[in-house]
């Protein structure tokens, strides 16, 4: 058995000095509901856990003004069922409402759901020494790589991880250029949710781009009229409490049968939270027809890189791709 120490500061700032004071070893934990598992499956040990949840303010959701703005602390199954995030964000309200199980949703946060580590077997199942993984251990080698690598990436992978960035959330987010506030030991910064995410390259262990004792405090969404006509279409082995296969979030902005401006960004199949830019550039101005909607999802994945089993995502992922384009269109704006 270890010893494991735990407090529950009120304050950004208290949770961030108990962090420093506990040093080496010190975790964040909000909900808990992905950190407690990783530390029973030995992939996680903390010698210190601070947790964040009771900090005053953290909870909070403003959907008000022209940023979104969502407490890092707030649960998952709050701002899914948020009455403005329904009607105008549909993609933001499916990403959440799609993730997990509504009984992890109420207690998992959407700071929380941001940092969860990848879902590779290989990742999760080898503490004991049974299979290497780059992302548990540095530099002991890649299971995955030529394994059952079904569910792995076919985007942004390297030759020392393939492992998928499993959350839907970031999706979301990322396709409508969302940001995060941090607060840290030096002070509060904002940066885009697609910074978040560190590509594997060759240091996998490497995920996020927080500096030590850093807490999200808050992630902000621009409004924008895209949201209305969007939607966070997700295929995966069973049709709920399953992680993704392939998915997309898509938001249109359309003049009449023309698409004006598309945000697509991809899930299940890549390294990190992945917009498709190529496959916005191919629709942007076109008028929309199914043709072009699965034009622009094999687009999405022109630069894929296919493993052992994992080529049935490329189809899969175009198709996903074209019928979130042609959901989303068919909502009204
Ligand atoms: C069975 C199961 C199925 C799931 N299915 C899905 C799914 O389909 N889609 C999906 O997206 N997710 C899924 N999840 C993951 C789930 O959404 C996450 O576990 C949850 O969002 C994590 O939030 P949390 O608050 O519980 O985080 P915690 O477990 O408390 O923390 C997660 C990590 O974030 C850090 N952290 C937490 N909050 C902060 C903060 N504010 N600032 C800095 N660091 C912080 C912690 O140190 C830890 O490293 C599933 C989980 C389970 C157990």
């Amino acid at each position: 058995m270890r010893a494991i120490t735990y407090t529950r500061p009120a304050t950004a700032q208290a949770a961030i000095t108990a962090f420093a004071q506990a040093g080496e070893g010190a975790r964040y934990i909000a909900g808990g509901t992905t950190l407690y598992d990783l530390m029973k499956l030995g992939i996680e040990t903390p010698a210190h856990l601070v947790d964040v949840s009771a900090i005053e303010g953290l909870g909070s959701i403003d959907t008000g003004g022209d940023v979104l703005r969502f407490g890092g602390m707030a649960t998952m199954a709050d701002v899914a069922r948020d009455r403005v995030v329904m009607e105008r964000y549909p993609l933001l309200a499916e990403a959440l409402g799609k993730a997990a199980s509504q009984q992890l949703r109420n207690m998992a946060t959407v700071g929380g759901n941001l940092l969860q580590r990848t879902r590779c077997l290989y990742f999760r199942n080898g503490a004991s020494g049974l299979y290497p993984c780059n992302k548990r251990e540095p530099g002991s080698g890649c299971a995955a790589i030529g394994g059952l690598d079904r569910g792995q990436a076919l985007l942004g992978q390297s030759d020392a991880c393939t492992a998928v960035s499993p959350g839907d959330w970031p999706v979301a987010l990322v396709a409508l250029d969302a940001s995060v506030e941090v607060e840290g030991p030096d002070g509060t910064r904002t940066m885009p949710v697609a910074d978040l995410y560190r590509m594997p390259g060759d240091t996998p262990h490497l995920e996020f781009t927080l500096r030590p004792g850093e807490i999200i405090t808050a992630v902000m969404v621009p409004a924008t009229a895209a949201g209305r006509r969007s939607t966070y279409h997700k295929v995966r082995d069973r049709e709920s409490y399953a992680f993704a296969l392939a998915s997309a979030a898509v938001a249109l902005e359309m003049d009449g049968e023309t698409v004006r401006e598309a945000r697509i960004a991809l899930g299940g199949v890549a390294t990190v939270p992945w917009r498709a830019r190529a496959a916005e550039a191919l629709i942007n101005g076109a008028p929309l027809t199914r043709e072009r909607a699965l034009a622009t999802g094999h687009a999405a994945f022109a630069d894929a890189r296919p493993g052992r089993h994992n080529a049935f995502k490329i189809q899969l992922g175009a198709e996903v791709v074209a019928d979130a384009v042609m959901i989303a269109a068919g909502r009204a704006s």
